[in-house]
């Protein structure tokens, strides 16, 4: 089963990087989830404990979309009402419309629909969802950790909602533990959740001066400032770890006492760990049938989170530290991030 369980969790160094990005009280639950179910450790308590962080979101995506872009939605079951927030109207509301494009923000997909202009789908993994397309009897699928009971007898007894096509074609959203949703909003509704995100380093307008000078300006951590999906989106506690390492910044640094060529060299590092994060992510969404479900995934590239204990790979003169900052276990090298 290990075989087919995504990169990113089937190592203990990985699973333990996993569990540093928790928050305390979610780390204590998923310790005494690994004490109760210890006994099935290897498939059940990473299936558990991984959780997509932007990139991976982003990378499902845009392999979603080359797969259900300009497909008309023929029928839609509900299989949990839970999922679709129990709006009785989904399957109505969505029979019949062509997807036109998915769109994100933050770890949230949207998907918007041809002369549509006040009906969107907002589509939230959490923890466990995950998509499964099928065509002619090839299933790709991405999102939570891919297991290869996840993919059999679709629809099954994970499937929260599934579509048809016109083209006979299949689209499963799963989620094993109803965290996740996909539920329909108005245009309002998806103004207010973007309203909630800062611009995202990755996207090609992102507005460098308007960061720098809300950034100078705060009397936070530069990690707590960089976690705050208000300020600059999509950077999570990995990517704050890494990309502080890279711009060579400690991350207890006071956000405002940075040099405007520190805040650049952040904010490139940032984008570009996570550009990169998104094309290595990029085989989350595969055919397992066809590969036996193997994935490639970033964690193989980090540099510093979950590494404490271990010589920093660029100055090799001291060892990666772990201490709290900003309530979250933060990682860094104390001789050459400053
Ligand atoms: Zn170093």
């Amino acid at each position: 089963m290990s075989k087919v369980l995504l990169k990113s969790c089937h190592t203990e160094q990985a699973c333990q990087a996993w569990h540093a990005s928790l928050s305390p009280h979610t780390s204590k639950i998923c310790i005494a989830v690994r004490l109760t179910f210890c006994i099935y450790k290897d498939a059940i308590i990473h299936t558990i404990l991984y959780m997509p962080e932007l990139p991976e979101v982003e990378s499902v995506r845009l392999q979603l979309l080359a797969k259900v872009r300009g497909k008309k939605i023929c029928t839609v079951k509900i299989l949990h009402p839970k999922s679709v927030a129990h709006r009785g109207d989904f399957a109505t509301q969505l029979t019949g419309k062509k997807i036109e494009h998915i769109d994100r923000i933050g770890k949230l997909m949207i998907f918007s629909f041809e002369k549509e202009n006040d009906l969107y789908l907002l589509c939230h993994l959490r923890m466990t969802g995950q998509f499964f397309y099928v065509q002619n009897e090839h299933i790709s699928g991405g999102g939570h950790s891919l297991t290869a009971s996840a993919s059999k007898d679709l629809p099954n007894k994970h499937t929260c909602v599934a579509f048809s096509f016109a083209d006979h074609s299949f689209l499963y959203f799963n989620d094993m533990r109803l965290f996740g949703y996909i539920k329909i909003a108005s245009a309002e509704e998806v103004l207010d959740a973007r309203s909630k995100f800062g611009d995202e380093p990755i996207r090609d307008n992102f507005n460098f001066s308007s960061f720098l000078a809300q950034l100078l300006r705060r009397s936070t951590s530069i990690k707590a400032a960089l976690l705050d999906q208000t300020l600059v989106a999509g950077l999570g506690n990995i990517y704050v770890d890494e990309a502080l390492f890279k711009a060579k910044v400690r991350p207890d640094r006071k956000a405002s006492s940075l040099t405007k060529k520190e805040a650049t060299a952040i904010i490139k590092a940032g984008r570009d760990i996570m550009l990169h994060s998104i094309t290595v992510g990029g085989t989350t969404f595969q055919h397992f049938v066809d590969t036996g479900g193997e994935n490639g995934n970033y964690t193989d590239y980090l540099k510093v989170f979950g590494k404490q204990n271990t010589l920093c790979p660029r100055c090799k003169k001291a060892q990666i530290q772990k201490i709290r900052v900003a309530g979250r276990g933060t990682h860094f090298c104390p001789q050459c991030q400053k």
